[in-house]
């Protein structure tokens, strides 16, 4: 373990002691996940400091330890979004909760909390809103982070810390997909891409939830027993780069698919368009490389197709989620729960697509 380099830090962060945490000082192979021993955090006037029980491993995470995300990033960071632990400080204005408390984040530590998009439930579009994990000191790869209260929910007691970690990015993220902007609705046929990832799982039970019939295309024939036991209706395992459009074309009566919750981007790009019904709705959630596309408009605009995107989860949607999964409505989907060292194998293994659901790490688990 290596000390902090001091001069990195605001002075807040000397306050409290050291804690146990993975500084990426440059992006790279998953050698750069190092643990390191840094400043533990204060609260800000309307931050809670979290002990965190839990850290989902998202892909975003993998992009951006490896440099192909770039967007908004400051290094050193400390990697981590999908956040739950214990209250352990409150700042003098976060009233609303107390030392103890059972939170859980969305994917963000600060927002505005009072331009349009805050005060229409769109806050995780706030221009000043900064992304956990992104910028410096504040991710879940750690022992304790620092978060603005607008950002955290309380957990019911049915909820496990595994499960509330991941609620905002794996499962409120494809609430917002399916729910809100998708707007599925009983009968239809929605296609599920990468379906046996950390948001495809989720995705595919509240599309069952939601009354549709259920396609889950996956590229790991290993991943097709679960997707059935998930609800899927029908499992298409293509090869990578497969143009897998005939066959969804076959299992809808030629007619394709209503909608597309497409957690893959690009690979799947072509195949997903070919994929959708006349009038169809196509989400955009996830995208997995770097690579653009291209297409002809009128190739969507001459059958009255759509392209939505969904972008990240309001507090709202994570207390809807935390409600779900507290009702049984859905069942989180957590491979493996590891420790702050083990992050560089878990990183690999999701690159090499090996990961059903998520992983969990659980940094602040050993001092509690
Ligand atoms: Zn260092
Ligand atoms: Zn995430
Ligand atoms: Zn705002």
């Amino acid at each position: 373990m290596k000390a902090l380099d001091a001069g990195a830090w605001p002075e807040q962060y000397y306050a409290d002691g050291i804690m146990k945490a993975v500084v990426v000082h440059e992006t790279g192979d998953v050698d750069v996940l190092r643990v390191h021993e840094v400043p533990r955090p204060t609260p800000g006037p309307d931050e809670i400091v979290i002990r965190v029980a839990a850290c989902g491993v998202c892909t975003l995470d993998v992009a951006t330890r490896s440099g192909i995300y770039r967007r908004g990033v400051e290094l050193p960071l400390i990697p981590g979004h999908e956040i739950s632990g214990r209250v352990v400080a409150v700042g003098a204005k976060a009233i609303e909760f107390l030392v103890g408390d059972r939170v859980a984040t969305t994917q963000r530590f600060a927002i505005c909390g009072h331009c349009r998009l805050c005060r229409n439930g769109y806050e995780a579009l706030c221009t000043q809103r900064r992304f956990l994990g992104q910028q410096g000191f504040r991710g879940g790869y750690a022992e304790y982070v620092a978060v603005q209260v607008d950002n955290v929910a309380k957990v019911p007691d049915e909820v496990s810390d595994e499960q509330a970690a991941i609620a905002a990015c794996a499962i409120g993220t494809s609430l917002n997909a399916v729910r809100d902007v998708g707007r599925v609705s009983m009968g239809e046929r929605v296609m599920i891409t990468g379906a046996g990832g950390g948001l495809g799982v989720h995705a595919l039970q509240l599309a069952r939830a939601a009354g549709a019939w259920v396609l889950a295309q996956t590229t790991s024939p290993d991943k097709a027993d679960l997707l059935v036991r998930l609800g899927a209706h029908e499992v298409l395992v293509s090869d990578r780069g497969e143009d897998f459009s005939d066959r969804v074309k076959k299992l809808t009566g030629g007619d394709g698919v209503d909608v597309v919750i497409d957690n893959v981007g690009t690979p799947v790009f072509d195949a997903a368009r070919r994929s959708l019904a006349t009038n169809g709705r196509w989400m955009l959630v996830g995208q997995l490389g770097g690579e653009f596309v291209s297409f002809n408009p009128a190739q969507l605009f001459l059958k009255n197709q759509s392209i939505m995107s969904v972008h990240s989860t309001s507090k709202t949607q994570l207390e809807d989620t935390l409600a779900l999964i507290a009702r049984g409505v859905v069942h989180p989907v957590i491979s493996m729960a590891c420790e702050l060292d083990q992050l560089p194998l878990v990183h690999r293994s999701m690159e090499e697509g090996a990961v059903t659901g998520r992983v969990v790490i659980r940094a602040g688990r050993a001092s509690s």
